[in-house]
């Protein structure tokens, strides 16, 4: 017999570790994707809600006791389409530019509609906003647009821990244009400025020991600052290391994927339109 997986049992499939004594690690799609769980002494924060399966609620609850409040790191289908199973959610300003991503026909593999709130409450975050758990603080950063229009970084001093979505990880930073939005504002120069300038903040947090990425391995070492860092300063200086093979299943399904190549530097890599690229390379 060889039965199908159902669709809930792909994108909704959970498991969950400790890493710290109320720091959670919620992660998916076969342990390649991750959400998190703050636990302070009064309150929970659900740093992201997945692809929209309809049973994250449930299972967050069983973690947690606490009252939850549900945010996103940025405004992507596997990172907010699960939104709908909150009365609210505190998303970044720059959600709607990025809301295509998930309302375009096909993007979700779940009917949204028919979640318990299709139409939760979105409150707006702002750089160096605070969400206070109860003997845990956490500030935001609103992020400048790199990998995405709508991300925050969600930062624990007193851990020294910091949440970046896909903003960085150790996979590759997906750098082309995802938001679906022909509307959307995509400049290479800025982006790569502004992927450097993240890095460089980051970089001067008075304390950092891990950085938590969404995707490809949790946590990654600071060090990955360094080697993003460099990458862009090589495609400026025209010494970076260009390779067409992407070596990435999913996305040399994209449509895109001809257009795109990988940027490695040391052990950090980039997804970028080549063409846009060139046009900044060694410039
Ligand atoms: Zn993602």
């Amino acid at each position: 017999m060889n039965e199908q997986p159902s669709l809930q049992e792909i994108f909704g499939s959970y498991m969950s570790y400790k890493i710290t004594d109320n720091t959670w690690v919620i992660s998916f799609m076969n342990g390649s994707q991750y959400m998190y769980l703050l636990e302070g002494d009064e309150k929970a924060l659900l740093i992201d809600t997945g692809f929209g399966a309809g049973n994250l609620r449930e299972f967050v609850e069983r973690l947690t006791s606490k009252e939850i409040i549900a945010v996103n790191t940025h405004f992507h289908p596997d990172h907010s389409a699960g939104n709908g199973e909150f009365e609210e959610v505190f998303v970044s300003a720059g959600w709607e530019i990025d809301a295509p991503s998930v309302s375009t026909p096909g993007m979700v593999p779940f009917d949204l509609s028919k979640m318990p709130y299709p139409d939760y409450k979105k409150n707006i975050l702002k750089d160096n906003d605070i969400i206070e758990l109860g003997n845990r603080t956490i500030r935001v950063f609103d992020v400048l647009p790199a990998h995405c229009n709508s991300s925050l970084f969600f930062y624990d001093e007193q851990a020294g821990m910091i949440f970046v979505g896909d903003e960085f990880e150790a996979g590759q930073v997906n750098l082309f244009d995802n938001s679906c939005n022909p509307n959307a504002p995509y400049d290479i120069k800025e982006r790569l400025d502004n992927f450097k300038a993240n890095a460089l903040k980051i970089q001067s947090l008075p304390k950092l020991s891990y950085i938590f990425p969404n995707h490809n391995g949790t946590p990654i070492a600071a060090s990955y600052l360094d080697d993003f860092i460099k990458l862009v300063d090589n495609i400026y200086a025209g010494t970076a290391a260009i390779e067409d093979k992407l070596n990435h299943k999913y996305i040399e399904m994209d449509p895109k994927a001809p257009t795109l190549c990988r940027v490695r530097q040391d052990k950090a890599s980039i997804f970028i339109n080549k063409q846009l690229m060139l046009s900044v390379y060694g410039k």
